[in-house]
């Protein structure tokens, strides 16, 4: 993939006024500038990581989900169901691996069971289809060493490779004109008027050069996953604060994958903060347990005081009752942008909006799942936005 790595050699400063800044180039920036480099010239991404896409897109479950969870009209809801779609239909069309494998929500007993019920309503609520309880018989059929009294059957729900999902818009992007720069970081933003300044220096801030240069952009987008709140607060924007949930996996050793054959689920936490220790066979034929959801000080901390194997096993022994911790190992572990802060219950909505304050901005804020489902339709509604800013 042609990326430009190194600031000071790439075209961004030779141009006077870029029409579009996009910060950030994970799943959201990437297709963000695939949407808007459809249309426009002088498109740029810079992602201060090496890499693209070394954030939360790849630092999750990799699942395509259905919509079922979030409240009707929600941003969560509407994007997800529509992102879904769009998701399906690219991934055919571009090559991107993928399975529409569906998913099973088990439910242990009758007051559970009743919680799929409402789990049902909200999800047709939201316009998905297919969803069906079915009875205890049909989950052994399918998945013979999972406990349950019965399941919501999500046919909508698949997997996906992010990887190769920001690869592929990358790619499509850079081949429509958009420059994609890695290691190069955006330190400060001032608004100018009729154009944003951003100050952007190289490296990720790990001991890097403070060498920095500024251009100017006639719209910005801040796509900055876990740091959005601060790259807003770089335009006196501090309406948000995120607050970082780490969620850590394990995976069955590889004799015990054949526990698992798809995609399960428990009822989600009544809390809101996450959908419960799961199981997800992956594209590759792994299976993933977890993630896990507890708050954390610090928004790069991945790996300090994970959780033994034997807590997984725990968590997971009522849907799996054959489990063992030595049936697990640790696998990697994913930072969420949660807008909610800790001792606080319920869903916070995605933010996407103009910035009060500096109209030119379009902040997107709190990004967590289904962020990676909802991508495209994001990058659609991101693409509008952009188009009232230049018109
Ligand atoms: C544990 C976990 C499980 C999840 N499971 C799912 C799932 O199964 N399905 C689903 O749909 N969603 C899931 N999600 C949510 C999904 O991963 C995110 O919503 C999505 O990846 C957000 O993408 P993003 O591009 O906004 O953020 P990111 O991928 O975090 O990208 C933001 C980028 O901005 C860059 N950046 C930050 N500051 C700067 C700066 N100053 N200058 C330049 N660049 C900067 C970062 O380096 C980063 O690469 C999960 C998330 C987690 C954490």
């Amino acid at each position: 993939m042609p990326l430009a790595s190194g600031f000071k050699s790439s075209i961004l400063f030779g141009v006077d006024c870029a029409n579009i800044v996009i910060i950030g180039g994970g799943v959201v920036g990437c297709a963000v500038a695939r949407a808007v480099s459809a249309r426009w010239g002088d498109v740029f991404l810079v992602e201060r990581m090496p890499k693209l896409g070394m954030g939360a897109s790849t630092r999750n479950s990799g699942v395509i989900h259905s919509g079922i969870y979030y409240p009707p009209g929600s941003l969560k809801a509407r994007l997800c169901v529509a992102g879904n779609r769009m998701l399906y239909e690219f991934c055919a069309a571009h090559h991107v691996p993928h399975r529409n494998c569906g998913k099973l929500v088990v439910a242990h007993d009758a007051k559970q069971e009743a919680a799929l019920e409402h789990l049902a309503e909200n999800g047709r609520a939201n316009g998905i289809e297919g969803l069906r309880l079915v009875d205890r018989a049909v989950v052994l059929a399918r998945e013979p060493y999972i406990a349950a009294g019965s399941a919501l059957e999500v046919p909508s729900t698949g997997i996906v490779s992010a990887e190769e999902l920001i690869k592929t818009l990358a790619r499509m992007a850079t081949e429509q004109g958009a420059s994609l720069l890695t290691s190069t970081r955006v330190v400060r933003m001032e608004s100018r008027g009729d154009c944003v300044a951003v100050t952007l220096a190289e490296g990720d801030g790990e001991g890097a050069q403070r060498t920095e240069e500024t251009v100017e952009a006639r719209c910005v987008v801040n796509c900055a996953g876990l740091f959005a709140d601060e790259i807003a607060a770089m335009l006196g924007n501090r309406r948000h604060r995120i607050y970082p949930v780490r969620g850590e996996y394990c995976e069955l050793v590889h004799t015990k994958s054949y526990l698992v054959n798809n995609l399960v689920y428990p009822l989600p936490h009544a809390d809101g903060l996450s959908l419960g220790v799961h199981f997800t066979r992956t594209l590759w034929g792994t299976v993933l347990v977890g993630p896990t959801a507890d708050y954390v000080a610090d928004k790069n901390d991945y790996e300090r005081n994970r959780l033994p194997v034997e807590e997984f096993a725990r968590r997971a022994k009522s849907m799996l009752p054959g489990i063992e911790a030595a049936d697990l190992q640790l696998a990697y572990s994913g930072i969420r942008a949660k807008l909610v802060p800790p001792g606080h219950e319920g869903i916070a909505d995605f933010v996407i909006e103009r910035d009060a304050n500096v109209p030119r901005a379009i902040q997107l804020i709190g990004i967590e799942s289904p962020g990676l489902t909802s991508s495209l339709a994001i990058a659609d509604r991101v693409a509008s936005m952009a188009a009232e800013i230049l018109a």
